[in-house]
Formats: C-alpha cells, structure tokens, sequence
C-alpha cells in the first residue's frame, strides 16, 4: 500500500531551522504549533495515508497545547507505533524537499538517520531529495519551505 503526504511552512524570524530533525543553520526558521518540521511532516503523511489512517492532523491536533513545539521525530514515532499496532510494516519513504535556500543536502544523512531511527527503518529506505522552485512562485520568493514524501507499507501476515 502506498501513501503521499504534502506540507508546507512559511519562514519565521528568530525560530531554528529544523528538517529531519537536524536543526540547520539559517536565518529563518518556519512557523509552526510543532518544531515545524515540513519534512517530517510530509512523511508522517505519505506513511499515515499508506496505512489507510486519518493525517497527521488527527493524531497531533494544530492547537493542542501537548504538542506545542515538540520534535516532530515523536510524530514518526507514533506512525511507527500505529503501524505496528496494525501489524503493519513500513518498506521505505522517499521525499523531495523544495526549499530556494538554504542547501540541506550536507544535512542528508544525519536527517536519513533520525528519520530512519524514528521510523524503526534501515537509513538506505528513507529517501531525501532536495530541489528549488527555480525562483518561481512563494517558494522561489524565499517564502517558506515544501516538502512532499511517499510511502509503502506492507500486511506482516500477507504481503501485497
Ligand atoms: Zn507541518
């Protein structure tokens, strides 16, 4: 079973920057209830939709207070924990951040790491890609961060 997920976040001063869990030197951080990792998120998505279960919205409600700025690696942790409580496995994630700035490709690995980690995964099934918007559209004005991810999941008992 395969699942997609989107996120997006607009840039904030005076907040760190936080993809895959790694905090990246920037000058902007994004805005968000959580640690407002879009990466994460989007992930969280893809594998949430994969299993067939409601986003990550209904497990981490925006204005809930218990999730105001944790670490969005607990929301991969609780997917990893849905899926296993649905006897489910996950296979791999592979995601496209696009950001105009700053570069997050040096970042890859230790993102590959936490995220893999969260997830309960080998490093080589998570996939992180990064591009630009071309200086196109809100991303292209250094407006914010997207990011979009995939996921397939697979039934322990029967593989599909
Ligand atoms: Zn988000």
């Amino acid at each position: 079973m395969t699942g997609i997920g989107y996120d997006v976040h607009r840039f904030a001063e005076h907040r760190p920057l936080v993809l895959g869990g790694v905090t990246i030197p920037h000058s902007h951080g994004l805005e968000g209830h959580s640690d407002a990792d879009v990466l994460c998120h989007a992930i969280a998505d893809a594998v949430l939709g994969a299993m067939g279960l409601p986003d990550i919205g209904y497990y981490f409600p925006p204005g809930d207070p218990a999730c105001k700025d944790i670490c969005s690696l607990r929301i991969l942790e609780k997917c990893r924990d849905l899926a296993e409580a649905n006897n489910l496995l996950i296979v791999n994630v592979d995601s496209t951040l696009v950001a105009e700035a700053p570069k997050v490709l040096p970042h890859r690995d230790a993102m590959r790491t936490n995220i893999a980690a969260a997830l309960g995964i080998r490093p080589e099934r998570v996939g992180i890609k990064a591009t630009t918007n071309e200086t196109m559209g809100f991303i292209g004005r250094k407006e914010g961060i997207a990011a979009m991810a995939v996921a397939q999941v697979e039934s322990k008992d029967r593989p599909v």
